[in-house]
């Protein structure tokens, strides 16, 4: 953020204002952990602010302190609505266009409210009067923590904000090991433990409390996985059935697709998973070294995210959208086994 904007802030936030806070869709502990945090942060301030999620999220995201006053649109549209309506100031977080946050675009864009941005994403759309936009960083929640320092309050992180922001760096880089993870992430996360945040707990909550189910599931998912080594690919798909006979619940398939890419010689790992309600299928990407998952995922299948984790989805059913991708795959072969 330059000096202009954190000035800018600085102001906006001196004044009474009615603060809405917005993850993407389908939100993931980075989304959770950094709008807890900033809610936090911003109550704490004597400042009136609401989180409003497009949807619902995992389970194991639940246990963040304040959870329970996050406003789902799925299950108070109505209340949610008001809330944007009446805003004077959002904050979008971890999402770099209003076509991530579903059936919230319509609302965001006739909003009357000041947007302030604070993202990871390449290519960001330029709908914020403040974009803290910056896709060199591990994580939005490695952000909002920025966004305190940038406004000088270091001091005033609690050991709530510390827990809520830990959980996301800690999610968005794989426990530390991605290669988004840089020393200064590390100073960060160090520093957050100083200030209460309790590592070994979030990770019990995030980790170790899996279901049978889920565990199940995983089975079946791994018992699908094409291994097509002569691409440096692995893909995995799950149907609707495999899912209903698994039981699953959000979150059940969470990082299910990096288990491709622990494969020798494998530097693409992809996972189909059927979604009859919404009749798409939905596609996690994930890479290592220089193939870009996101210029793939925005090429083909109407996605995007980061040079190395992406998603997106498809209209076709499970069959025809992974007979599309082994296709494809026939002209990147040289990139994926180099
Ligand atoms: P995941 O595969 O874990 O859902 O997402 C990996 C990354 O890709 C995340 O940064 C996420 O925000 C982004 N992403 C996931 N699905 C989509 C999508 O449909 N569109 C875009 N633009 N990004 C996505
Ligand atoms: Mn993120």
């Amino acid at each position: 953020m330059n000096l202009e904007d954190i000035k800018v802030a600085k102001k906006l936030l001196s004044k009474e204002q009615k603060i809405v806070i917005i993850p993407h869709k389908n939100p993931d502990g980075d989304a959770i952990g950094s709008t807890l945090g900033l809610w936090h942060y911003l109550n704490n301030h004597g400042l009136q602010a609401t989180i409003v999620s497009p949807n619902d999220y995992p389970g194991f995201l639940k246990w963040m302190p304040g959870n329970d006053k996050i406003v789902n649109f799925e299950s108070d549209s109505i209340g949610a609505k008001k809330l944007i309506e009446e805003a004077t100031l959002i904050f979008t977080l971890d999402f770099n266009h209003l076509g991530r946050i579903g059936q919230l675009q319509p609302l965001l864009e006739e909003a009357s409210a000041t947007f302030i941005m604070i993202d990871h994403h390449q290519e960001p759309s330029d709908y914020a009067k403040i974009m803290y936009s910056d896709v060199s960083m591990s994580s939005t929640c490695e952000m909002v923590y920025n966004f305190i320092e940038f406004l000088g309050d270091l001091d005033k992180i609690t050991p709530e904000i510390a827990n809520c922001i830990y959980t996301g760096i800690m999610t968005d880089t794989g426990s530390f090991k991605y290669s988004s993870t840089t020393s200064r992430t590390h100073t960060v996360v160090s520093k957050l433990i100083e200030l209460g945040a309790n590592n070994t707990m979030i990770h019990n909550k995030v980790f170790n409390t899996n279901s049978p189910s889920k565990l199940h599931l995983l089975g079946c998912a791994l018992k699908n996985m094409v291994i097509l080594q002569e691409y440096g690919t692995a893909y995995i798909t799950l149907s609707q059935e495999e899912l209903d006979t698994y039981e699953y619940k959000k979150g059940d398939t969470e990082g299910i697709v990096n288990y491709g890419l622990t494969l020798e010689g494998i530097q693409l790992a992809v996972i189909f998973i059927e979604n009859k309600e919404e009749k798409i299928i939905k596609i996690s990407f994930r890479s290592e070294g220089d193939f870009s998952v996101n210029e793939f995922a925005r090429k083909y299948f109407q996605g995007g995210g980061h040079n190395n984790a992406a998603g997106g989805k498809s209209d076709g059913s499970l069959e025809e959208t992974t007979s599309y991708f082994r296709k494809l795959l026939e002209q990147y072969k040289d990139e994926l086994i180099a």
